[in-house]
């Protein structure tokens, strides 16, 4: 019998679900997935009822859940308003993530502009992420933070970085992007197995296994330019990269568990085909 340690999933509702949110674990395990980031990214509107609710639904469904914090945060700003600002959107999203039984709360941690270095930036992230986790960590008892890496050069969030984050925060576990770090390097990362295997041992070695088990990765292909990201795209299109089957394969190799949230223009779909290219994979 061939088990597969990867859970695969949308961010945000599936292509073709018309309907009410709460509906959507259920839709999920009937086409065969068993992942979802909810999708925050302009704010936090769900109510602590219908969070709670659609809690209740995932655990029934067996499908595990993830929410993505507004994209309007930066941690490493020069203005402590627009880092209180930020720091605000960030607690909604993990109250949010509470309700929900959310076990990872994804948010991009700022940028470097405005600081002499990319490590005072990064100092920056950390201070004011101890800040609310100090404050709230009474009232949280389920979610990580977990800071992606960005797909921009001008964003703070290269692997080194976000593990620099994790070791110095509490509750707090990596999201690896995969397309992003391929468009942050201008296609020279993630082109082989061997560069997906370095990432997670060095965060398993720096973080410990609980860092991937599971570890939180989103994956599409991705275009780019010279400051890194420029779209994401569907897996099909062949003239972008990173390949799927190459961090897949990295992934069976090392037996890590994973969860992997397509954020490819046809979401789901490519859900369920990276979940296809992993199974066939498994038996090869
Ligand atoms: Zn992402």
């Amino acid at each position: 019998m061939f088990m597969l340690k990867i859970k695969f999933g949308p961010a945000g509702k599936p292509l073709n679900f018309k309907g009410d949110m709460i509906k959507v674990p259920e839709y999920l395990t009937n086409i065969g997935l068993d992942a979802l980031e909810y999708e925050a990214v302009r704010g936090v509107k769900i109510s602590e009822e219908k969070a709670r609710r659609l809690g209740e639904e995932a655990k029934k469904h067996n499908v595990i859940l993830s929410i993505h914090a507004p994209y309007f945060i930066n941690l490493a700003s020069p203005d402590e308003n627009v880092i209180k600002r930020s720091l605000q959107r960030l607690r909604n999203s993990l109250f949010a993530a509470e309700w929900m039984g959310a076990y990872a709360v994804v948010f991009h941690p700022g940028y470097y502009k405005g600081n002499k270095s990319r490590d005072e930036a990064t100092r920056k992230v950390v201070d004011a992420l101890n800040n609310l986790m100090e404050e709230i960590s009474d009232n949280i008892t389920k979610p990580q933070i977990a800071p992606e890496t960005t797909g921009k050069t001008s964003q703070v969030g290269d692997v080194d970085e976000i593990i620099e984050i994790c070791r110095n925060v509490q509750r707090c576990r990596p999201c690896i992007d995969w397309a992003h770090l391929h468009a942050r390097y201008q296609g020279n990362f993630i082109r082989e197995v061997n560069e997906v295997l370095d990432v997670i041992e060095k965060i398993e070695k720096e973080l410990g296994s609980r860092a991937v088990n599971p570890l939180h990765t989103h994956f599409s292909k991705i275009e780019y330019g010279k400051g890194g990201e420029k779209e994401h795209h569907t897996l099909r299109e062949k003239e972008y990269g990173p390949e799927w089957k190459i961090v897949c394969k990295a992934y069976l190799e090392t037996g890590i568990s994973a969860v992997v949230i397509s954020e490819s223009p046809i979401l789901d779909k490519d859900a369920l085909l990276m979940k296809n290219i992993c199974l066939t994979e498994l038996k090869s």
